[in-house]
């Protein structure tokens, strides 16, 4: 169960509506039952219910069960797509351990809003059902261009271009230890932005192989190769 509360031994949590809802409507639960906890900051904690009521109800935190377990430091950049497919690439993204999120506005993006506090909620999920410990946040939507002018010294950009010919294979002699995927919308980067990306210092362009994948499809190849290559 994901809260927002900090967790600590002795520490109790107060249950919002939802909450009761699930763990005393869904799941049947009742006081004294187990409950594994976790906030995105302070690892998973094992922790009994001690009031359970219909609309409300509390936890009492025993112990710590696992450490807060960082992912590697990945950033999944991409210009948001359909909304269902969108959502999946927040998903995905939670699940494989991307440790931040940032939605991408380049010239073809298709989707020129997006609902951040969504998105992040479809990645506490993702966390959740994963036994992951740790949440990524979930940017709010950037300009490529600013993302690129105001781009960290030292990370590295996996620039996923589907005009490119031949495999990752460079990646994997890299030390860095920051890295970014970028992957393009629907129609794909503008000559422009292809040239631009290709200038940068710290952009590889990479092939995801010879066919031109969905963007949502190309997410999860992309990071499935950074981890083959770089991840641990
Ligand atoms: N029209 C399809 C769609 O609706 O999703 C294809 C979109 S494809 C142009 C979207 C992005 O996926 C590209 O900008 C690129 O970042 C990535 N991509 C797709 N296929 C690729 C490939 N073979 N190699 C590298 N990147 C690829």
């Amino acid at each position: 169960l994901y809260v927002e509360q900090g967790l600590g031994e002795g520490q109790t949590i107060p249950l919002v509506r939802d909450q009761a809802h699930y763990l005393f409507g869904v799941m049947r639960m009742a006081v004294g039952d187990p409950v594994l906890v976790f906030n995105g900051r302070d690892g998973e904690w094992y922790c009994e219910i001690s009031i359970a009521n219909k609309r409300n109800g509390e936890l009492v935190c025993c112990k710590q069960t696992k450490p807060l377990q960082m992912p590697p430091d990945l950033w999944l950049c991409f210009a948001p797509i359909k909304k269902a497919r969108t959502d999946f690439i927040v998903e995905k993204a939670a699940e494989m351990g991307a440790a931040r999120i940032v939605p991408v506005a380049t010239e073809f993006t298709n989707s020129e809003r997006i609902r951040q506090d969504r998105l992040q909620a479809h990645a506490v999920e993702a966390a959740e059902q994963c036994g992951g410990t740790y949440v990524p946040e979930v940017a709010e939507l950037t300009k490529l261009e600013r993302l690129l002018t105001e781009w960290p010294d030292g990370r590295q950009l996996m620039f996923c271009d589907e005009a490119e010919v031949g495999a990752a294979k460079q990646l994997a002699a890299s030390s860095a230890k920051q890295w970014a995927i970028l992957i393009g919308p629907e129609g794909g980067f503008s000559e422009g932005e292809r040239a631009k990306l290709k200038s940068l210092p710290f952009a590889h362009v990479v092939s995801l192989g010879p066919r031109i994948l969905r963007a949502d499809t190309a997410a999860v190849a992309a990071m499935t190769i950074w981890q083959q290559a770089l991840g641990d």
